[in-house]
């Protein structure tokens, strides 16, 4: 495996300190590489690269722009098979969903906002004898900082936005998942991006991800990762008066009604419990299911848990992979000790796995718990693995409540056949994202984001392109 460098100005170079970090694949607990140990000073480096570059991409044509985003999207898809097989060694998961999911949907937001800021318009008010038109412009230089589940699929979903509408980048991947960002710079060297446009910086999220937040000359910060950090980055950034996009962490509720289509519910309910060794912001951790329904429900959805396959992400027919690093491993198998301490019943997993010849790998049986009060750690605060709760209601009323007992909003999945409670549902639910009858259905022109402690600002589609510019109005009078 290549050597893990920075890409500032166009070139692949290492940390100026010459500090590396050892990168960890979680199937077998081995180093494979290292990506460097960057810090204020690379930081530094690409900001100005970043701040010679602006002036020439930024009155590119809107064409130009897009023809350079369309050629990483599909640079990104001719590599499908070797980008997902380095996501899955880098981050664990089963590389049929890095291959199906992740790198596909790198390229398919690199081709997004590659065609949608040919479609981003402005608007105008006529005053009778006078117009006003708005402008819309880049902000310069902005630093977008990812984390580690969705590693492609993340950071191109903040960098495509931002380039598309005609900034210069400065861009962070997680120090715990860095290969495909590095691989990603590979694919601008070659299809030949101008030098200094994107930069891309590895190292810890103190030591790169706080100068990022920190430097005067960046303008915008988007962030997608926990609401720790996140608050971290908003104490700092915002009396810098920079623009902030938050998406943070979530406790997603599954509500799931006795009329609802069975079959599809109990199938989608495991995918959005355990896809991604259920890393996934959006996985739905709290489910509940209304009383008549909760002892059939618990009895099959134990038994298709039981049968998910666990072990090497490489195999085709792994279900659950490993979870990404020793640090969140222990993390997750801290909360099912949390959950038993508070009277959980552990119906299924709650013990790590050893699969043989990856015995050192980072392994979590799918566990599901019920027994538990709403008020609880262990459904109040989030775990973000393969664990997740079932509890009972009885009405609309109780469901909802439980549902927005928490301190997060970023998505609900409600499973009913009643039209009207469907539609109420979706209006009372406190989060940024209701899915009805369905579980990740993503169009990716529609808001991204939560509420409460979940996010700030909302990505996606024309949100994302009003993010990354500045709209200046201008008031013409020829009366
Ligand atoms: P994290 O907050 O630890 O790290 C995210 C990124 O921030 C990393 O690149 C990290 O290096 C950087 N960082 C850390 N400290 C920093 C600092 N002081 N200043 C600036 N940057 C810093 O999150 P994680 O563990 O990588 O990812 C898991 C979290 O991400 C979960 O909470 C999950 O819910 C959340 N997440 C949210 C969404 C969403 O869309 N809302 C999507 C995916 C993941």
């Amino acid at each position: 495996m290549s050597t893990i460098l920075n890409y500032i100005n166009g070139q692949m170079v290492p940390a100026k300190s010459q500090e590396t970090l050892d990168i960890i694949n979680p199937s077998n607990g081995k180093k494979y590489t290292t990506a460097p140990s960057s810090d204020s000073n690379d930081v530094d480096e690409a900001v100005k690269a970043a701040q010679t570059a602006f002036p020439l991409w930024s009155a590119l044509s809107i064409d130009e722009r897009s023809r350079y985003l369309i050629k990483i999207a599909d640079r990104i898809e001719e590599k499908l098979d070797s980008l997902a097989i380095a996501e899955s060694i880098d981050n664990g998961k089963p590389v049929s969903l890095a291959r199906k999911v992740d790198i596909p949907r790198g390229a398919a937001n690199f081709r997004f906002f590659g065609n949608a800021i040919t479609q981003f318009a402005s608007e105008s008010h006529d005053m009778g004898t006078a117009i006003n038109y708005t402008l819309r412009q880049p902000l310069g230089i902005v630093g977008c900082i990812s984390p580690w589940n969705l590693p492609l699929y993340l950071f191109s979903w903040k960098i495509a936005p931002a380039l598309a509408a005609g900034n210069t980048v400065i861009a962070k991947p997680s120090e715990v998942t860095p290969m495909t960002a590095f691989l990603l710079s590979e694919i601008c060297i070659e299809i030949g991006l101008p030098p200094g446009v994107l930069n891309i910086i590895h190292g810890l999220g103190d030591r790169v991800g706080g100068p990022i937040t920190s430097h005067p000359k960046i303008k915008a910060i988007s962030f997608t990762g926990s609401t720790r950090v996140g608050g971290t980055i908003a104490k700092i950034a915002a009396p810098m008066f920079k623009k902030l996009s938050l998406e943070m962490g979530g406790k997603n509720p599954n509500i799931i009604f006795a009329d609802c289509d069975y079959d599809k519910m109990l199938s989608t309910t495991v995918r959005s419990s355990f896809a991604n060794q259920g890393q996934i912001c959006l996985c739905g951790s709290r489910i509940y299911v209304e009383r008549s329904l909760y002892e059939k429900f618990k009895t099959d959805f134990v038994a298709k848990t039981k049968a998910l396959k666990v072990g090497d992400p490489l195999s085709p027919d792994t279900k659950v992979g490993a979870t990404v690093s020793k640090v969140h491993y222990d993390k997750v198998l801290s909360y099912i000790d949390i959950a038993k301490s508070e009277g959980g019943k552990i119906l299924c997993g709650g013990t790590a796995i050893f699969p043989e010849g990856l015995e050192d790998g980072l392994y979590i049986a799918p566990t599901i718990i019920d027994g538990l009060p709403n008020d609880c750690r262990t459904n109040q605060e989030e775990i973000f693995g393969p664990v997740v709760t079932i509890m009972p209601f009885d009405t609309d009323s109780e469901a909802l409540q439980l549902a927005n007992g928490t301190e997060y909003g970023l998505s609900a999945t409600v499973w009913t056949n009643n039209l009207n409670r469907a539609h109420r549902m979706a209006k009372d639910l406190e989060a940024g994202i209701v899915w009805v009858n369905t579980w990740l259905m993503r169009d990716l022109r529609t808001p991204f984001g939560g509420v409460k402690s979940s996010g700030v600002g909302r990505e996606g589609g024309f949100d994302a392109l009003k993010f990354f510019t500045e709209q200046k109005n201008v008031c013409i009078d020829f009366g």
